[in-house]
């Protein structure tokens, strides 16, 4: 069921009309369907509900508070890599038992704040991080709990710019140095080894790398467990592709995800941790524009609209496929040939070249979709557009979670140094 569709020829969002959105908190601006978050996150929670398993969503796709106390009150954990990621789940109500920490760069700062709130566990990616969040353990009277990120050079992801997983990556453990690492980390009395982590990517439409991958792991646990080691979580990652309306490849459904899973961990006897994001929000919104201009070019059409690469970078940082349609529904014996591009002054800023769709105005609403995850988390100010604004939908009822801020706001965290403000020329801000 799609949370995102037609009603007597206008898009709604659930039972809101996207027009009154757009009305009342203006355009580009991100809608959000809590139906939908709700039943991605249950479909993927059930299909491990026979399992010792952990859901720690991935905080980066979409780190809205009120996106992360939706899926807190469904059950879900966090899987964050900044002290900032960390302190938005926990206000969301996550509890910190149910948090990981993911990330290349942790600092002594952040690792403090974990282990002060007690996470669940440390994902470390180098032995340069074991030693320093050894000593943040022992300055606080404290063991860290550790997972390496191990890499297991398999190729996977939908985009060279989201594989994570291949040696040449700068994520994780060298898969030739893993026992090395395990055996040091072992004599460190501030930490705790408690398993193996992986995530090989992103936008993963097919389930051959994740069974290599966790074939690879499987080994690897064995050979750590008879070196003396205590195994007790192994954390896949996330991952795990979604449609984005396309023809590229159609990712299997999370049900598949989890057969192939529980297959190859069955006699593992550890609790398997999950970090999905995009599987979870990717479908979850939308980000919402208005057609500012049709200009008609000399060998194409361009339709200008709102939003820009500022408020969804997707497709100019990995040329992501983002479904558009009209909110007022097109007529299709009408059809046009399109340039979507944004206003702001990068060539790069175009949603999509020469795409079909019923004619559009000036003036008319569009919905890109499938903008639920890697949008508003990956937006700027870029050309002084002020950050775009986020909406939560809950059946006829919506909310603004992000306000969009104004011009002023913008300004208010700048500042002049003395030696400027007294140029007659300079006003006060
Ligand atoms: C980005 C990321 C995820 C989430 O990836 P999705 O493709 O959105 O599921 C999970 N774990 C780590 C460590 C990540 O960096």
């Amino acid at each position: 069921m799609r949370h995102f569709d037609y009603q007597n020829g206008a898009m709604f969002a659930e039972d809101v009309p996207l027009s009154r959105i757009a009305d009342e908190v203006g355009t580009p601006v991100y809608v959000y369907s809590t139906a939908t978050f709700t039943r991605h996150y249950q479909v993927f929670a059930e299909s491990f509900s026979d399992i010792d398993a952990l859901i720690a969503y991935s905080v980066k796709a979409n780190s809205n508070i009120a996106v992360l106390a939706t899926l807190a009150r469904l059950g879900a954990g966090a899987d964050v890599v900044s002290g900032g990621e960390l302190k938005r789940a926990l206000i969301a109500g996550i509890p910190a038992r149910k948090i990981v920490f993911s990330g290349v760069g942790k600092t002594r700062i952040e690792m403090q704040d974990a282990l002060r709130a007690g996470i669940h566990v440390f994902n470390v990616e180098s032995l340069a991080e074991l030693y320093v969040l050894n000593d943040v353990a022992l300055e606080m009277g404290k063991t860290a709990p550790v997972a390496f990120r191990v890499n297991p050079d398999v190729t996977a992801g939908g985009h060279a710019k989201i594989s994570t997983g291949k040696k040449e990556n700068k994520f994780g453990v060298a898969w030739s140095q893993a026992e090395k690492t395990y055996a040091e980390a072992a004599t460190l009395p501030g930490i705790e080894i408690v398993g193996v982590d992986v995530h090989i990517g992103s936008q993963i439409s097919d389930l051959a790398p994740f069974e290599a991958a966790i074939t690879k792991v499987g080994g690897l646990i064995k050979r750590l467990r008879a070196a003396g080691h205590k195994i007790t979580s192994f954390d896949i990652g996330g991952g795990l592709g979604i449609p984005y309306g396309n023809n590229a490849a159609t990712p299997p459904p999370p049900s598949e995800y989890a057969a192939l899973v529980k297959r190859l961990t069955a006699d593992m006897d550890v609790e398997m941790i999950f970090e999905p994001g995009r599987m979870i929000a990717g479908n979850s919104g939308v980000l919402l524009s208005e057609v500012l201009y049709v200009k008609r070019g000399e060998d194409r059409d361009f339709l200008i609209i709102d939003a820009a690469m500022n408020d969804l970078l997707r497709p100019a940082l990995y040329d992501a496929y983002h479904d558009i349609e009209p909110v007022r529904q097109g007529n299709l014996d009408k059809m046009e040939t399109y340039d979507v591009v944004g206003p702001i002054c990068e060539s790069g800023d175009t949603f999509t070249k020469g795409r079909e769709m019923a004619k559009l105005e000036s003036g008319d609403l569009i919905v890109l979709h499938s903008a639920g995850a890697y949008g508003a988390a990956q937006a700027s100010q870029y050309n002084t557009r002020p950050l775009v604004p986020e909406v939560l939908v809950n059946g006829d009822t919506y909310a603004v979670i992000r306000a969009r801020p104004s011009v002023e706001d913008i300004l208010k965290t700048e500042s002049m140094p003395d030696w400027l403000t007294k140029d007659e020329n300079v006003t006060d801000i």
